[in-house]
């Protein structure tokens, strides 16, 4: 497997992958592992987790350093999802036997019934590139402490932060087998799939994946979550901070280049604050530093492909056809690398790229929009439905909207993240399950009931 640095597009590595025998033998080691994995005491899986935190915090430069060069992500976020990693670990191994308690019901008379958590078994988990770490620490720490094992497959651009992640396990003194990265292509997935001994999948990634991942899953009867695209809407209400809402709304869109599923990618204006906001959207944007992801002050690298970036400028360029503006940036930036600037798109027509598809870069459309009724209307009219960002002094005019729009999550006057503490996932074509906090450690367990007369 062939690793691009992105910011020079030069071969950085090479990292031989898995063999079909190689991947027979890690199936082998993860279903030998859970049967006994299974059986620790949870006090024990939280102690190794909280290790596993440990190790990252340790190693937080070295793994910040494997992405930049994978994938172009700027040192100072890359070491801030380090973090945010062992802040996952931390939070399972302090709540994991919580959120793992048997739940008592109703019982009815002279009986005991509970509902009690069981793992599965071997889970795979296909993961994406953008957040090479945080994705996998997302789907690791609540189902390692559960007592499932772990699979990854992850993105074939980010083979050394796989290999990384494999590390941290075993530096931290999990079990043989607990934890494994399998470097195969994406066609070997399915196989896997397949497999008696793999029992569930999660996938997080684009459509086709999930679609490829939910159908095998589907016709093995297991059980999968599929974290997916979004195209979410950042709304800007007549009553809102606007300089706070422009601030963030930059951020929002841009960080990590611009490639992150609850990035807000369609920013939507009431008429009132319209010409307001987009100057002081497009000035914060300009003041963003683009350039080599190694330097501390870099807030956006390289796109982490330079194919990714061609079909972002493809999306552009068939959007400008159809009538939207360039306010600023629009074309791929005259250096070496796979550098695209911030753009601002404006008068979206309906359809086009911009408004219908995902854009995964720093690409934001913005609508002027009449009212409120239009903007909840515009805010819907997606086929995603991950995250919303509303911005409006008025909080309990926040809290009505976010019941109106379909999405995973909505939040008021803050951009949308994923936190271990809340429950994260899409709805529609964003995917369905949830990650995180108790709700996603549960996605993967048999909710048994016992019932004790
Ligand atoms: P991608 O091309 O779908 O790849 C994601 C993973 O799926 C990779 O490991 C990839 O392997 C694998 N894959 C691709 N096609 C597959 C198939 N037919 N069967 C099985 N596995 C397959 O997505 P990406 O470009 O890496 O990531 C960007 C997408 O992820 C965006 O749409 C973004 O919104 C979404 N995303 C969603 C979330 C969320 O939480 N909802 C978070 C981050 C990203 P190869 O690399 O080997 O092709």
């Amino acid at each position: 497997m062939d690793v691009i640095n992105p910011a020079t597009g030069e071969r950085a590595d090479t990292i031989e992958a898995h063999t079909e025998s190689d991947v027979e033998a890690a199936l082998e080691r993860a279903s030998a592992a859970f049967e006994t994995w299974q059986d620790e005491p949870i006090r024990k899986r939280e102690e190794l987790l909280a290790a596993a935190g440990d190790v990252l915090r340790e190693n937080k430069r070295e793994y910040a350093e494997t992405m930049t060069r994978e994938m172009g992500k700027p040192i100072s976020q890359a070491i801030a999802e380090v973090e945010k990693c062992a802040w996952v670990c931390d939070h399972y191994a302090e709540h994991g036997s919580a959120y793992l308690e048997a739940d008592s019901h109703a019982s009815p008379p002279g009986s005991d019934v509970k509902t009690v958590y069981d793992p599965l078994g071997p889970i795979l988990a296909v993961m994406p590139w953008n957040f090479p770490f945080w994705q996998v620490f997302r789907f690791a720490a609540p189902h390692l402490t559960s007592g499932n094992v772990g699979l990854l497959k992850h993105a074939s651009n980010v083979p050394g932060c796989a290999q990384a992640i494999e590390e941290v396990f075993r530096q931290a003194g999990y079990p043989d087998g607990v934890f494994q990265s399998l470097l195969i292509p994406s066609d070997l997935v399915d196989d896997i799939i397949e497999d008696e001994r793999v029992k569930a999948a999660t996938v997080t990634g684009s459509g086709p994946a999930g679609r490829a991942v939910a159908s095998t899953a589907g016709d093995q009867l297991k059980k999968s979550v599929l974290e997916l695209g979004g195209s979410d809407p950042f709304i800007i209400l007549d009553d809102a901070d606007i300089d706070d809402a422009a601030e963030t709304g930059a951020w929002a869109r841009n960080q990590n280049g611009g490639q992150s599923c609850i990035a807000g990618k369609r920013f939507l204006v009431h008429t009132d604050v319209y010409d307001e906001f987009l100057e002081r959207f497009v000035d914060e944007i300009e003041s963003l530093t683009v350039g080599d992801p190694t330097d501390e002050a870099t807030d956006i690298g390289p796109q982490a492909r330079a194919d990714l970036m061609d079909d972002l400028h493809e999306q552009v360029e068939a959007s400008v056809e159809a009538g939207a503006d360039v306010l600023t940036g629009g074309e791929p930036m005259d250096r070496k690398g796979a550098y695209y600037p911030p753009t601002v798109l404006t008068d979206i027509p309906e359809g086009c790229p911009a408004d219908s598809e995902e854009t995964f870069g720093p690409v934001a459309a913005v609508y002027e929009l009449d009212d409120e009724a239009a903007i909840v209307a515009k805010a819907t009219d997606t086929e995603f439905g991950l995250g919303a960002s509303i911005w409006t002094t008025d909080r309990e005019r926040g809290r009505r909207l976010a019941r109106e729009i379909d999405a995973g999550c909505v939040y008021v006057n803050q951009l949308v993240k994923s936190d271990p503490r809340v429950p994260f996932g899409g709805v529609k074509a964003s995917g369905y399950g949830r990650e995180l906090a108790r709700e996603g450690m549960l996605e993967f367990v048999n909710r048994k009931t016992v019932w004790v007369e």
